[in-house]
């Protein structure tokens, strides 16, 4: 059997999900001729759900897996709901998805009314329906409207200390939600004993990436050089978004950063409502980039700000990638989806808290190395790529030189962010299959890329092309997965939330 998900489309936040995690999937169109018994699994939209609802039961029924959300298991299980407005839920001790901490959803849940359902998760309202050897996962929740969400608040971040540092990101955790989807994935392939094969999220040989984003601020020559020095030092390849308003800077210090990448912050350091503005503001300082024979390939907002109207720029402009925090934070990369389409830009999420938002919040220099190192070995327990940022004019070289250190003993991929991207966009294009009879699991997948064999228990095998493996002879290495231990008072109101955006909207006049 060839072993792939069925995608019914429209239905962007999945895709975008499903191709984050390189996943095996077809998209299936309302109109196209279509054999769900060709797919493990089916991932319905509204529209499938309510034209082919009898194709549906008879899949279920037929040992198909179908996971199913608000906008489609009521009408697939025709169950009585009832609706609860969710911010944040901290699944319990012992859940299959308790080591994801705090997850923000900010959205409104709709809960199947029936204890005919078997449980997955009551903090998360995660129920599962079955039918013969068939199952339904259901989710309380739209992937669409999560994903896609376009809201920033400011959000404090775990440390272990009383106060928290924050910043303003993306209000919905995407990133939480994507791995709860595979996690779930995971589990209905494990009951049905198919294999789950998937790209790995980094080139072949490497278990996961570390990248040096700065944003120059204004910041002075001496300040830009000093960190470059540290970076040569380490070998630390760095990505820096330049400010173009002194074009003395362009001249003589950035255009000698030749080992780095250099890409584009800003001229005026704002982010405006309309498009002209935003257009007006990057065409500028693209074109003094370019005067001293610098081609940004990538942009990162001020403040890590986004919105649509900047999204469209950016793609007028002809970026590749760009990277805001207030869309998505601590996950991996996407082409956002707005106007109806997908971005020709692509987003790569960073970690949001500054060396200057850990200040802001009383760190010692000490407090800001564990802080970093905490984030660090988090996300590398979790395949989420790290990438740091930092501001020149902040200084703070001592924690940069331990971080890097760090780093080194880790022997971990160092590209810069637009060669990241270009891995990320092939391996986005490529695609793979795998066949699974008799025991036997065999692959077909591009040269370039590595695919995976992950199991819920066991962990992560690699697993070559075109060579034909006894599943149950195949070796397994595990990671723990590591988790913060966030707190219900991280999301209660603070007194310093309401101080520190107050500073934010005096920083922003002021420019
Ligand atoms: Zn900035």
């Amino acid at each position: 059997m060839n072993v792939k998900i069925g995608l019914c489309i429209p239905n962007p936040g999945w895709e975008i999900v499903l191709s984050q995690e390189g996943l095996c999937f077809e998209t299936i169109e309302k109109d196209s001729e279509f054999n769900f018994e060709e797919f493990v699994l089916v991932i319905p939209n509204r529209e499938m759900v309510e034209s082919n609802r009898d194709i549906f039961i008879h899949y279920i029924t037929h040992s198909g897996l179908v996971i199913a959300d608000k906008e489609t298991f009521p009408i697939l299980l025709d169950i009585e709901i009832h609706k609860r407005n969710i911010s944040y839920i901290i699944p319990k001790a012992g859940s299959l998805f308790s080591q994801f901490g705090l997850i923000d959803f900010y959205s409104e849940f709709v809960v199947p009314k029936t204890n005919s359902l078997q449980i997955i998760d009551e903090d998360l309202h995660i129920y599962e329906y079955s039918n013969n050897s068939g199952n339904v996962v259901i989710l309380p929740f739209s992937i669409n409207d999560l994903i896609l969400n376009k809201n920033s608040v400011r959000k404090r971040f775990y440390a272990e200390r009383k106060e928290l540092p924050s910043e303003v990101v993306s209000r919905v955790s995407k990133g939480k939600i994507r791995e709860i989807n595979f996690r779930i994935i995971l589990q209905m392939f494990s009951k049905l004993k198919a294999p789950l094969v998937h790209k790995w999220y980094y080139p072949k040989g490497s278990e996961n990436v570390f990248i040096f984003r700065i944003d120059t601020d204004f910041c002075s020559a001496e300040d830009a050089k000093n960190l470059y020095a540290l970076c040569e030092k380490y070998n630390i390849n760095a990505t820096w978004f330049v400010d173009t308003q002194d074009e003395n800077m362009l001249s003589e210090v950035y255009t000698s950063f030749s080992q780095h990448e250099i890409a584009l912050h800003c001229e005026n350091h704002k982010v405006y409502k309309s498009y002209k503005e935003n257009y007006d503001n990057i065409l500028c300082a693209q074109k003094k980039l370019k005067k001293y024979g610098m081609d940004a390939k990538g942009f990162a907002a001020p403040f890590g700000e986004w919105n649509e109207s900047l999204g469209k720029a950016g793609e007028d402009l002809d970026f590749e990638y760009s990277s805001e925090f207030a869309l998505d934070y601590d996950d991996l990369p996407f082409y956002p989806y707005f106007n109806d389409q997908f971005s020709t830009v692509m987003q790569i999420p960073i970690h949001p808290v500054s060396v200057g938002r850990l200040r802001r919040a009383h760190f010692s220099d000490d407090e800001m190395m564990s802080y970093y190192k905490a984030v660090i070995d988090y996300n590398f327990s979790r395949n989420i790529p790290v990438l740091l940022y930092h501001h020149p004019h902040h200084n703070q070289l001592n924690v940069w030189e331990e971080i890097f250190a760090y780093i080194q003993s880790k022997q971990v991929w160092n590209p810069t962010m637009h060669k990241f991207s270009q891995w990320w966009k092939k391996r986005s294009e490529s695609t793979f299959s795998y066949n699974y009879s008799n025991g036997r699991l065999k692959i077909t997948c591009a040269a370039e890329l590595e695919c995976r064999l992950r199991d819920f228990q066991k962990g992560d095998a690699k697993i070559k092309s075109d060579v034909s493996y006894k599943l149950d002879e195949i070796s397994f290495t595990r990671r723990e997965a590591l988790r913060f231990k966030e707190n219900k008072a991280m999301r209660r109101y603070h007194w310093r939330d309401s101080l520190n955006n107050y500073e934010q909207k005096k920083a922003k006049k002021k420019q």
